[in-house]
């Protein structure tokens, strides 16, 4: 990556936080992002996911989420980035 983008980024990183600092900026869960984007497919299946998992590691516990059964396993966030095999592995640790 070039050093100018990595300059652009921590810019813009910075601004983040000092607009957030500000209170310009808040952060929703996502049931609050589903909530506001009632249209939105991607943002239903999340909070779902984000529901089902008591909001605890859910980004992990999404991942590798191994209720196969589950009508929206297909489609759960990051479901790309794990396989069925890895999902079974993560769970017995
Ligand atoms: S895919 Fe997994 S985490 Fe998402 S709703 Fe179904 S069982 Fe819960």
């Amino acid at each position: 990556m070039s050093t100018e983008r990595i300059k652009k980024l921590h810019d813009g990183r910075q601004l983040y936080q000092k607009r957030f600092a500000a209170g310009e900026l808040i952060k929703l869960n996502p049931t609050d992002k589903a909530k506001a984007n009632p249209q939105s497919l991607r943002l239903a299946i999340n909070a779902k996911c984000y529901e089902c998992c008591n909001g605890i590691s859910w980004h992990n516990r999404t991942r590798y989420c191994n209720i196969f059964d589950c009508g929206l396993w297909q489609v759960r966030p990051h479901a790309k980035d794990a396989t069925k095999e890895e999902c079974q592995k993560w769970q017995e640790t």
